[in-house]
C-alpha cells in the first residue's frame, strides 16, 4: 500500500535547549506525550537544519524551506508575504512592506508603536487607499488593514526597489524615521521618495480622520501614522499544485504563514477561534485539516502556542502546552493512507527567548516509511534516528516520493 496524502505539521517553534527550570532537559523531552511518542515509535525520526547548519531562520524563511521553496532564492523581506497575509494579491515585482499604526503626539514624537493596540482599523486604511495619491511617481499602491494595529502596504510599478530602510524609530520618544535608499541607485532614491510620500499624505489624512477624533476625545490613543518596515521584492513562486502536482490548503493564525500559503497559491482555511496563541482552538484547527484532506492531497497546519512560550522564556509554560496538543493530537494515529510529518520551523530556546539555529527533531509515519528504533519525539531521541540531519528542503520530497510522486533522475 501507497498512501496518497500529505499531512504536515509544523509545532512552530517546539524545539529548545535544556531548561534549568526542568531538570536540565527541553520541554518536549520533560512533557508528558503519549500521542506524539506513538506517533514517532510508528515513524521514521530524525533532526532538521531548516535552513542550513548554524542558520536561525526566521518563521518565514523556515516555512518557504520546508515548502520547497530556496528562501535563499525567494525571499528578500518578509512584507510582500505579510501583504499576501492581509490579502492583497501580489504579483511578482511588487515591493511589499508590513506595517503599524502608530501614535505621534503634537510634537511629531512616536508616543506608542500600536496606537494603543487599536483594532478594526479598515475605515482609516480605506481612507488611505483613496485619499493618497502617488500618481506622479507612476505607482499604484493598495494598502490593507490586518489583525489589530498591523497594515500592509504594496507598491506596483516600474523601477521600483525593496533596498530601503524603515521609518520605524522602534523606540518611543523619537520621531518616525525619514525611508532612506539601502544603496546608490535610481529605483532605490525613487522608492524611498515613495515611501515618504506614502507617509506624509497618509499622516495627513489620519490626523483629520474621524475615528481618531473620536479615539483623542475618549482619551485612547489615536493611529495618526503609518510605520512601515520589512520592504521586499515579491518572487516569481511556482504555483505548489503546478511544483508538485498537488491540490492542498494551508491552516494557520498566522498572517505571515498563510501569506506564504497564499504566494505559493495554497488557500488559508479559517477556523474559528484560531489566535496563534495559547488558547488558540487547536482542536478546531486539527478537526479542520483532517477534513480538508478528505478532498486535497497535502494539508500545511501550523500551531503557534509553543514559540510564544518560547518568546517569552516561559519554560514550564511550553511543556504545558506541548501536553495540551498531544491530547488533541489522538485522532492522527488512527489515519491511514495518509504520510504524516511532524517538525519545527525552528528552535525558540526559552533561555534566550529567540530563535535559535538548533536543529528540530521530525519524523514521518506512513506506508513504506522505514521505521527505526526511535520511541519518543524530543530532540535527543529523534536525533539517534534513521533520517539522520537532513535540511528543511529535503522532507517534502522525501513525503513524495513516499506517495509516489517523486520523479526519476536518469534513466
Ligand atoms: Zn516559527
Ligand atoms: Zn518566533
Amino acid at each position: 500500500m501507497t498512501a496518497n496524502r500529505i499531512l504536515f505539521i509544523v509545532l512552530d517553534g517546539i524545539s529548545d535547549r535544556p531548561c534549568p527550570a526542568l531538570m536540565n532537559v527541553t520541554p518536549l523531552a520533560a512533557a508528558k506525550k503519549p500521542v506524539l511518542d506513538k506517533l514517532a515509535a510508528e515513524s521514521i525520526c530524525g533532526i532538521m537544519d531548516t535552513i542550513a547548519p548554524g542558520v536561525r531562520p526566521g518563521s518565514d524563511t523556515a516555512h518557504l524551506a520546508l515548502l520547497g521553496y530556496d528562501p535563499y532564492k525567494y525571499y528578500t523581506g518578509r512584507g510582500p508575504l505579510e501583504c499576501e497575509g492581509t490579502g492583497i494579491h501580489m504579483e511578482p515585482g511588487m515591493i511589499g512592506f508590513r506595517c503599524n499604526y502608530a501614535t505621534v503626539n503634537p510634537q511629531g514624537l512616536v508616543t506608542d508603536r500600536r496606537a494603543g493596540r487599536i483594532h478594526d482599523t479598515a475605515a482609516l486604511s480605506q481612507a488611505i487607499q483613496e485619499g493618497v495619491d502617488l500618481s506622479r511617481f507612476g505607482v499604484e499602491f493598495v494598502f490593507r488593514s490586518g489583525a489589530g494595529h498591523r497594515a500592509a502596504l504594496a507598491l506596483k510599478g516600474e523601477g521600483l526597489s525593496h533596498c530601503v530602510s524603515s521609518n520605524d524609530p522602534k523606540k518611543e520618544g523619537i520621531a518616525p524615521l525619514t525611508v532612506k535608499a539601502l544603496r546608490q541607485g535610481a529605483k532605490d532614491d525613487k522608492t524611498a521618495e515613495i515611501c515618504n510620500e506614502f507617509v506624509k499624505q497618509s499622516t495627513k489624512i489620519l490626523f483629520n480622520h474621524p475615528m481618531n477624533r473620536e479615539r483623542l476625545a475618549q482619551g485612547l490613543a489615536p493611529a495618526n501614522v503609518v510605520l512601515m518596515r520589512g520592504a521586499g521584492e515579491m518572487g516569481n513562486f511556482e504555483p505548489f499544485n503546478k511544483k508538485y502536482g498537488l491540490s492542498g490548503s494551508v491552516i494557520s493564525a498566522a498572517s505571515l504563514i498563510t501569506g506564504i500559503g497564499r504566494a505559493v497559491g495554497l488557500p488559508h482555511i479559517e477556523v474559528a477561534g484560531a489566535t496563534g496563541s495559547q488558547n488558540s482552538n487547536v482542536k478546531g484547527k486539527i478537526e479542520a485539516a483532517l477534513n480538508e484532506l478528505k478532498t486535497k492531497d497535502f494539508v500545511l497546519l501550523n500551531i503557534k502556542g509553543a514559540d510564544e512560550s518560547g518568546h517569552d522564556g516561559l519554560a514550564e509554560q511550553k511543556k504545558a502546552f506541548i501536553e495540551k496538543i498531544d491530547v488533541l493530537l489522538e485522532p492522527l494515529l488512527g489515519l491511514e493512507d495518509t504520510v504524516i510529518i511532524i517538525c519545527g520551523d525552528h528552535s525558540t530556546p526559552c533561555c534566550i527567548k529567540d530563535h535559535s539555529a538548533d536543529p528540530v527533531p521530525v519524523l514521518v509515519r506512513g506506508d513504506g516509511v522505514r521505521m527505526d528504533d526511535v520511541i519518543r519525539y524530543d530532540e535527543y531521541s529523534c536525533a539517534k534516528g534513521g533520517l539522520n540531519r537532513i535540511r528543511g528542503v529535503d522532507i517534502l520530497p522525501i513525503a513524495l516520493d513516499l506517495i509516489n510522486k517523486s520523479h526519476k533522475f536518469g534513466a
